[in-house]
């Protein structure tokens, strides 16, 4: 089964060089299982090559220079942890982050006028803060493509977050913000520890984030509720001129880590959902967590069918 429009996919194989040592749940194999599945779902390839200077002025609207210069030299002397213990690097790692979030750049802007992009690209983003990486992320990838799609005058951004964690570094980067509104869809209490209801921005930002806290074993009904129930205050505040959908699959049965319920088809019902909130509008979805290959596969082509309009089965 096929999308019915357009869906573009950016990657790059860089991001299969950061290697953390056997064990670490960010493997590089889950990069072939996320392409596959879109590929599956009838995606077309879109190049996204790296530009370092490039990449490194789209992250340094999100993080500080420092990050990315600590990374580097970091990766010059691996193996070792950086910033935290489950931030390990390779000599990969700093190509690897700088390739995802250069994929994520180049997908916001391909889709810019319209259409859907899908960036399967690791290691993932939602967890890095400004100068600090955290929780198996080095770049904000889904902070940096809606900071281009604002910079493209294609704001408000709406961006949405589906992964088993809170986005933590993205609510930090848009909290006292007005031109992005925050909706996170989480396991609560969990890593990283925030994310909890009362938590809605502040300044100007005041109500531009919504957090949407979840008991372990959340299954699609809970789930498609809580985006509904979301989506619908996003449209209260703002009328996005753009999307961006931070990924994470790890609320899958399935998955290791998420302790929760979610199928397949779940993921299949919130791209759906995104898409018919969206109508016309650009969307791009990140690649976040996700740590069985399997259901990642499976669950990253039911997700990009229906994010980019396709039929469900
Ligand atoms: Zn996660």
């Amino acid at each position: 089964m096929r999308a019915t429009a357009r869906l573009l996919v950016a990657t790059n194989e860089l991001c299969g060089g950061h290697r953390p040592p056997p064990g670490h749940p960010d493997r590089p194999e889950r990069l072939r299982a996320a392409v596959a599945g879109a590929a599956a779902a009838g995606a077309e390839a879109l190049a996204a090559p790296l530009d370092e200077a490039a990449a490194l002025a789209a992250i340094a609207r999100v993080h500080a220079p420092a990050l990315a210069d600590r990374l580097r030299r970091a990766c010059e002397h691996p193996p070792g942890p950086f910033d935290s213990d489950d931030n390990p690097v390779s000599r990969g790692t700093y190509s690897a982050a700088l390739a995802a979030a250069a994929a994520a750049v180049v997908a916001a802007g391909a889709v810019a006028t319209g259409g859907t992009a899908w960036v399967p690209v690791r290691p993932p983003g939602h967890h890095a803060l400004r100068d600090r990486a955290m929780g198996f992320c080095f770049f904000n990838n889904a902070a940096v493509a809606a900071e281009e799609l604002l910079a493209r005058g294609c704001g408000p951004v709406a961006i949405v977050d589906f992964d088993v964690h809170h986005g933590n570094g993205t609510q930090a980067h848009f909290w006292e913000r007005d031109d992005a509104f925050f909706l996170s869809i989480h396991r609560y209490p969990f890593f990283p520890g925030s994310g909890a209801g009362d938590e809605v921005g502040a300044g100007r930002g005041r109500g531009f984030t919504r957090n949407v806290p979840l008991a372990a074993g959340a299954d699609d009904a809970v789930y498609r509720e809580a985006l509904e129930m979301g989506l619908e205050e996003l449209g209260r505040v703002l009328r996005p001129a753009a999307w961006v959908v931070s990924a994470g699959f790890d609320a899958h049965r399935e998955d290791p880590l998420g302790g929760m319920n979610v199928s397949d088809e779940g993921f299949g019902t919130l791209g759906r959902l995104l898409r018919a909130a969206a109508g016309k509008s650009p969307l791009v979805a990140v690649l976040e967590g996700g740590y069985s290959l399997e259901a990642l596969y499976r669950s990253v082509r039911a997700f990009t069918l229906g994010v980019a309009g396709g039929a469900g089965p």
